[in-house]
């Protein structure tokens, strides 16, 4: 996965700003932060998305991000949001899964809302249908 730029900076290829790494996991800044002081999450096996990923490397990852996000806590008072971005509907634009672990302050600018839908009529109960033939 020589093109991967995440598999490079796991290689180190390309150089980045690293917080954390263990055996199957590694964690540095994100290069253009949505705050400062927003981390990076990835696993070191190249997956595209959580769908790919076997469960003890998504175990291994979460774990990791849950201590990322208490240093980010303990470094900067900070609350955060804990996003995964797959696919590109999704807005995912590098191809290797990854958390994404924003530090929150009181008065930053970031806007993670959406606006609410409503369901109409039977159809809460039709898409609950239609999510659980899959499961
Ligand atoms: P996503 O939209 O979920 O695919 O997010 C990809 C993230 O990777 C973006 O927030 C980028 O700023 C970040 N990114 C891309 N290249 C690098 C890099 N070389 N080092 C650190 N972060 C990067
Ligand atoms: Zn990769």
């Amino acid at each position: 996965m020589e093109e991967c730029v995440f598999c490079r900076i796991i290689n180190g290829k390309v150089p980045a700003e690293k917080v954390y790494e263990d055996d199957k996991v590694i964690s540095f800044l994100d290069i253009m932060p949505a705050n400062k002081g927003h981390c990076l999450v990835v696993p070191k096996k190249h997956t595209q998305n959580m769908m790919e990923m076997d469960d003890e490397d998504l175990a291994a990852t979460i774990h990791a991000a849950k201590k990322i996000a208490k240093a980010l806590s303990l470094s900067f008072g900070a609350g955060f949001n804990m996003v995964m971005n797959n696919g590109k509907e999704a807005g995912q634009v590098v191809g290797h899964s990854h958390v994404h672990i924003i530090p929150r302050f009181q008065k930053d600018r970031l806007r993670i809302k959406w606006s609410h839908l409503k369901y109409e009529g039977n159809e809460m109960k039709e898409y609950a249908d239609k999510i659980k033939k899959f499961i």
